[in-house]
């Protein structure tokens, strides 16, 4: 994808802080990172959402995970745990799929908010989702 910015990052016309790749994936950090640490995975391939992603990049992604990545932010940022998100058209702001590796401290005050008084009765959304 020629105007895509992650396209760009991995055939390395835009520079990245590059933390990990293999042929697969490549994982650098979010250029306006929310902790210290906060780091993107994306597929060397374009793919936009997680309906376009198949289950061995799944695979694969978590395996880099849960050996390299969390353990490497563990010792050398001391974090004291892992936000992993993901976000599909809404609120996706580079449509090339990424998955947001956020470390997590203590006071980091990262939350998300969200609208209380726009959310339905739980009964009435439940029924919706079973019938
Ligand atoms: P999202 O809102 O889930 O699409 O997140 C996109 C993320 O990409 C944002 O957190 C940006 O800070 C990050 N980002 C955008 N451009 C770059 C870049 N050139 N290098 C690293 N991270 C980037
Ligand atoms: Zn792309």
């Amino acid at each position: 994808m020629e105007d895509c910015i992650f396209c760009k990052i991995i055939k390395g016309e835009l520079p990245s802080y590059t933390i990990y790749e293999d042929e697969i994936l490549k994982v650098f950090m979010n250029i306006d990172p929310s902790t210290n640490g906060h780091l993107l995975l994306i597929p060397k391939k374009h793919l936009v959402t997680v309906l376009d992603i198949d289950q061995n990049f799944i695979s694969h992604a978590l395996e880099i995970i849960q050996k390299k990545i969390y353990p490497l932010l563990k010792e050398k940022l001391n974090c004291e745990g892992l936000t992993i998100s993901q976000n599909n058209f809404y609120g996706q702001e580079v449509k090339h799929f990424h998955i947001h590796l956020t470390p997590r401290y203590q006071e980091d005050l990262v939350e998300f908010s969200y609208n209380k008084e726009k959310l339905l009765d739980i009964e009435e959304v439940y029924q919706k989702l079973v019938n």
